[in-house]
């Protein structure tokens, strides 16, 4: 038989973890059209200004629950044996402050803060910590064993692996999802099928434009610091849309301090009163950072901003009959786009599959 032709569109770690795992089949010519690519920085790219981390925020019994559980188990293996891939394990301590109950991050945290998550039957060294150990003003806290992602090296790692199978690689701006199909000209072929992975851009994308999919912007600053650990909490004093977590990157990435949690802000700037109360809030959760010491001992490499493609209803992996073509989502992941990312993808190329198996029918 003669192979899929199969362009995905975006080169987001959704796009490139869906285009590995196809590439993983036989069968298939696949080409990645995206018009953001691993090394470029820019607020319609969010991918670059993950952590990244696996907290698992999904609720007990849901599918996204199903995707981050599969997804552990891919990066602990390539934290384990792929050092190349950019990705360490680094223990993770989750605090809880009763005054933040009911507040917006608080719910966003629910099942990451409860004793008793999902994700303690997959992941090692899951326990409380006794409360003579935890800070002033937090009342519960729990400890456990995860991974955190450079993404830096990782982005460009995923796209390596592609290449490797014969992946290929291509810029382009859509504005009708169905424009892809024009990348059929550089295999020589028409295309069978397009994956969409273009992230909060679906809302804006032809023939898609998905208006539940909504920015949640994230104000970050990466330091030379190091925390030698990662830490979250339930909430702060600065407001319902202000959040603090900080995560040390593997291989010499910096340490990833955070953050904001804005719903619907598409500000692409950084806003220095809020980079202030970031690196203020991380030196006090987390003192190992500067030896105990105030904000100016931290070594600034620099700040960012992201943009979360929250969907209202979760991420999209769906198939998609538009015009003649079928189209896979795969979509709008929130802040859970590394931690969910091969469930998703494994996910997504199933439909591939399916709608393929259904073409071949008609
Ligand atoms: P993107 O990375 O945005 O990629 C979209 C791709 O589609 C790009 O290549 C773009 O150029 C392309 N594209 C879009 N429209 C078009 C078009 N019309 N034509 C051609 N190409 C197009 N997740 C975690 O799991 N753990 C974390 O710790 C974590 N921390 C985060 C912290 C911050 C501050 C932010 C902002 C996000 C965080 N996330 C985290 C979430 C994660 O970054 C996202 O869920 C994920 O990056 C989404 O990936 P994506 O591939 O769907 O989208």
């Amino acid at each position: 038989m003669s192979p899929k032709n199969v362009v995905v569109i975006g080169a987001g770690v959704a796009g490139l973890t869906t285009a590995l795992l196809l590439s993983e089949r036989s069968g298939y010519r696949i080409i990645v059209a995206a018009k953001h690519m691993p090394g470029d920085y820019d607020i319609e790219y969010a991918s670059p200004w993950a952590g990244a981390n696996y907290m698992p925020v999904s609720m007990r019994g849901t599918q996204a629950a199903e995707w981050d559980k599969k997804t552990w188990a891919r990066l602990l293996d390539l934290a384990l044996n792929r050092p190349d891939s950019g990705i360490h394990i680094q223990e993770c301590q989750i605090y809880s402050r009763s005054k933040d109950k009911g507040s917006a991050t608080a719910e966003w945290f629910s099942e990451l803060l409860a004793p008793n998550p999902w994700f303690k039957e997959i992941i090692p060294n899951f326990r409380s910590i006794s409360k003579d150990k935890l800070g002033p003003g937090v009342d519960a806290g729990t400890s456990f064993t995860s991974v955190c992602i450079n993404t830096a090296i990782y982005l460009p790692w995923l796209v390596s692996e592609c290449l490797k199978n014969g992946v290929r690689f291509t810029r382009a701006d859509f504005k009708h999802v169905l424009e892809a199909r024009s990348v059929g000209d550089q295999l020589g072929d028409s295309i069978d099928l397009i994956v969409n992975c273009t992230g909060l851009m679906a809302s804006q994308l032809g023939g898609v434009e998905d208006k539940s999919v909504v920015p949640v912007r994230g104000q970050i600053v990466i330091v030379r610091n190091d925390a030698s650990k990662m830490v979250g909490i339930s909430g702060t004093d600065d407001g319902g849309e202000e959040v603090c977590y900080v995560m040390t990157r593997a291989a010499g990435g910096g340490t990833v301090l955070g953050g904001s949690y804005q719903k619907g802000n598409w500000d692409s700037q950084v806003d220095p009163s809020l980079a202030v109360r970031i690196m203020k809030r991380a030196v006090e959760l987390c003192p190992s950072l500067t030896g105990g010491k105030g904000i100016e001992h931290l070594d600034i490499i620099r700040h960012g901003v992201g943009l979360r493609p929250v969907r209202e209803g979760g991420t999209r992996v769906e198939k998609e009959r538009i015009g003649d073509t079928w189209v896979v989502h795969n979509y709008g992941a929130g802040g859970a786009g590394y931690q969910s990312s091969f469930g998703c993808a494994q996910d997504a190329v199933e439909l591939v599959e399916e709608a393929l198996h259904m073409t071949a029918k008609l």
